[in-house]
């Protein structure tokens, strides 16, 4: 149901040797919603991101997923692989991590890969026909081309990736994620670099996604004014720590939260 929790954050913990990059994190994040994880550089956002997706084993805590069926996934105990394949968390990274040489179109057929595998397999066993397969692929094909269109670059399908504009590679990245079809979708810092223009275009992408009600969004940004325009709840870390948490206005009036901004004690 809209507005359970998906994601469940618990005294998530995480040090590099003597580093304590999370310390202690709790935060939920809603079914439906977009939540954004901010704070000053070297806060600890990408590492949360890196324990949620399995790039890093968490020091402690746990990291619970539940989709709307009832299932749910400790995530802290899934190999990157399952918790992309199984538990449907999609990520996009600080920079750019496309496969430039391919096409637009191809890049969102890679990350239908899996599905178009399966399908392959059963095909090579006899498991299903040959028809069966030519539609999976069929299947996949529209599903990346209807993201080109939502993006903007259908026109552009067959250019090498690492030939579109910047703002462009960054909206590829967010379809190639959506491509997977994800029940979260991690954003790590998705407005950076964009202009004004492209920014307002994220935002529009981003408050879309959440309409259509499938995909909830984690969002770490450094832009405040996409922050604010469309996060439904903020979640604010310094120096690995939970300052505050609540609604964007809540948060943006917090004094804790402006002190850490302004570099204040
Ligand atoms: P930014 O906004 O600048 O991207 P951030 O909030 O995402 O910063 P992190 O990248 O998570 O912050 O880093 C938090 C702390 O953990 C920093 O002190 C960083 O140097 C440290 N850190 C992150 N990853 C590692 C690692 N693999 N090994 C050692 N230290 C790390």
């Amino acid at each position: 149901m809209s507005g359970d929790p998906i994601l469940e954050v618990d005294n998530l913990a995480m040090r590099f040797g003597g580093i304590v990059a999370v310390n202690g994190l709790s935060f939920a994040a809603r079914h439906g919603e977009i939540t954004a994880l901010i704070g000053p550089n070297g806060a600890g956002k990408t590492t949360v991101f890196n324990c949620i997706t399995g790039f890093y084993k968490p020091t402690g805590g746990t990291i619970r997923l539940s989709h709307r069926d009832g299932k749910s996934y400790q995530l802290q105990r899934l190999n990157d692989f399952r918790i992309s394949k199984i538990a449907k968390v999609a990520r996009t990274f600080q920079n750019i991590r496309l496969f430039p040489g391919m096409t637009a179109l191809e890049n969102l057929m890679v990350a239908q890969h899996n599905a178009l595998m399966r399908a392959s397999g059963l095909t090579f066993l006899g498991l299903i026909g040959a028809p069966s397969w030519r539609s999976a692929e069929a299947s996949a094909i529209e599903l990346a081309r209807i993201w080109l269109k939502r993006i903007g670059l259908l026109e552009r399908a067959d250019d090498a990736a690492g030939n579109l504009p910047y703002g462009d590679q960054r909206r590829l990245e967010i379809a190639r994620a959506m491509c997977t079809t994800p029940a979260l979708l991690c954003l790590d810092e998705p407005a950076a670099g964009l202009n004004a223009r492209e920014s307002a275009g994220l935002s529009e992408l981003l408050m879309s996604i959440r309409a259509e009600g499938n995909t909830s969004i984690l969002l770490i940004e450094h832009d405040m004014s996409v922050v604010m325009e469309i996060s439904d709840h903020v979640v604010v870390l310094d120096y690995g720590v939970k300052i505050a948490d609540g609604t964007p206005q809540h948060v943006r009036d917090d004094a804790r939260v402006i002190a850490a901004y302004l570099g204040v004690e």
